[in-house]
């Protein structure tokens, strides 16, 4: 017994030692980012105030009853005014269904993926909220117009591969 001591010590370091050599696969989160799928069901809608008609088939589709749209009508417009329209993320499954069903192209999923909440109250989100800005980008899922413009998403096997 005694000659084989510390033999399992000098594996576990190789083991270490080799890994040390090795290039790292993983990123320095959140510093280093990776892009995500062009079409990524990200957290969070966004609306489009402009295209929206207030016809409320997303709110008819999604099956979590999240979306909550009122309307009244102009008359001298013969066409709805969205008074309100409100998201309830909280109840959300990102099923896209919304999205596709939307006749105007009106309503995107999210390409972001960092919106965690620390309040229940802040994942209902009013029409002002889920307007498109900086921080507020739409995917590309169920728009392919939208995908082609959105930078190629990296992987870390393709640093692994030494592609990135
Ligand atoms: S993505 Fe699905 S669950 Fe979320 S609001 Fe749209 S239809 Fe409802
Ligand atoms: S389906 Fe599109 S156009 Fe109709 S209310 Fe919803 S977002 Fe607006």
């Amino acid at each position: 017994m005694f000659e084989h001591y510390g033999i399992g010590i000098a594996k576990g370091l190789t083991v270490t030692i080799r890994h040390l050599l090795r290039r790292p696969v993983t990123t320095q989160y959140p510093e280093q980012r990776l892009n995500p799928s062009r079409r990524i069901r990200g957290n969070e809608l966004v609306w489009s105030q402009e295209k929206c008609t207030g016809c409320g088939t997303c709110a008819k589709t999604c099956p979590q009853g999240s979306i909550d749209i009122v309307t009244s009508v102009k008359v001298e417009e013969n066409k709805y005014r969205v008074e309100k329209f409100e998201v309830d993320m909280g109840y959300c499954i990102f099923c896209g269904l919304c999205v596709e069903a939307c006749p105007y192209d009106a309503l995107f999923l999210g390409y972001a993926y960092e919106r965690a909440r620390y309040r229940r109250g802040e994942l209902v989100l009013a029409k002002e909220e889920l307007l498109e800005s900086a921080e507020r980008k739409p995917s590309g899922y169920a728009r392919p117009e939208i995908a082609a413009e959105l930078p190629k998403q990296s992987l870390l096997l393709d640093k692994d591969r030494g592609k990135r």
